[in-house]
């Protein structure tokens, strides 16, 4: 018989924020909190912080699921398994995350890439339910992607860094040098939001529908997907994260991925029903939270 009264927490740790929650078995949320990502020191103090004082007011969590920034080690055997290792945010490489949480929490703590996580979510009761191939893409201040194919999460050698793939760049049309800190003009630092930013002058919440930089955005994207799409045959792509807020660009991505596959892809029903293949997520900007909690219920 199913305990109905057991306490799952909820970590979706991002390079600018990290959300904090408790929820029971029905996913009712008890308590929620966001903090500001710092320093190390600090940050995983008012984490812990956070759900010590929640745990004296309604009980014991069961288990934590963490869907973390990376990269993040994901290897169980390693000796840096849950540290984060060369991420770009500054003071957090080597960072043991997960054992500095269970040795302050007592609880098991479930890992996997914020990505992953979300991918998770949008599986159990978002846009990705019935399905057992699919991607998960955010496109904010940074870009990853994660992947359930066949049925489990893709965790292969470390994770995929979906974000971090080379792009074809047209330097007459974008002569932006693009803002990854490690390689410069990839996916990430051609296409995500800080790119934006810095190629325009203006984020994506100001830069108007009709602006040129959509119809780039688009493109890398599209080429993006494709990619992908031949790599895994996904049965659905998810676009998620704040750039992705822009709702206009869904229309331009899916008319740019119908056409760099067109007469090749013999998957007629995804080519007439693009709408249907790259969605947004159904969860909105909960999916993380949804899947972390989800990961946390999973290490039963
Ligand atoms: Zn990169």
């Amino acid at each position: 018989m199913v305990e109905q009264n057991r306490l799952w927490g909820g970590i979706e740790a991002g390079g600018t924020k990290i959300n904090c929650a408790i929820a029971n078995d029905a996913h009712q949320f008890l308590a929620e909190e966001r903090i500001v990502t710092t320093t190390p020191t600090e940050t995983l103090a008012q984490i812990i912080a956070f759900f010590q004082v929640q745990q004296q007011r309604i009980g014991d969590m069961n288990a934590i699921g963490l869907g973390s920034f990376g990269p993040v080690d994901l290897n169980p055997a390693s000796k840096t398994y849950g540290f984060l290792l060369n991420t770009p945010k500054p003071g957090w490489q080597q960072i043991d995350v997960v054992g500095t949480l269970m040795r302050s929490l007592h609880c098991p703590i479930r890992l996997d890439t914020d990505v992953n996580a979300a991918a998770l979510g949008e599986h159990l009761s978002g846009a990705a339910q019935g399905l057992d191939t699919f991607l998960y893409l955010t496109v904010g201040t940074g870009i990853g992607g994660g992947a359930m194919v066949n049925g489990k999460l893709l965790h292969g050698l470390l994770h995929p860094e979906m974000g971090h793939i080379p792009m074809p760049q047209d330097k007459r049309l974008d002569p932006f040098a693009g803002c990854c800190p490690f390689h410069g003009n990839c996916l990430e630092g051609l296409a995500s939001g800080t790119a934006i930013a810095a190629r325009w002058g203006k984020t994506a919440e100001q830069l108007m529908p009709e602006h040129p930089a959509w119809e780039l955005e688009a493109e890398y994207l599209a080429t993006a997907i494709v990619t992908w799409t031949l790599t895994l045959a996904p049965q659905r792509i998810i676009l998620g994260g704040g750039v992705m807020h822009q709702q206009h660009l869904f229309a331009r991505i899916r008319e740019q991925v119908r056409a760099k596959l067109d007469n090749y892809w013999a998957v007629p029903d995804v080519l007439e029903n693009m709408d249907d293949y790259i969605v947004a997520p159904q969860l909105g900007d909960r999916a993380g939270m949804m899947g972390a909690i989800a990961l946390a219920q999973q290490s039963e």
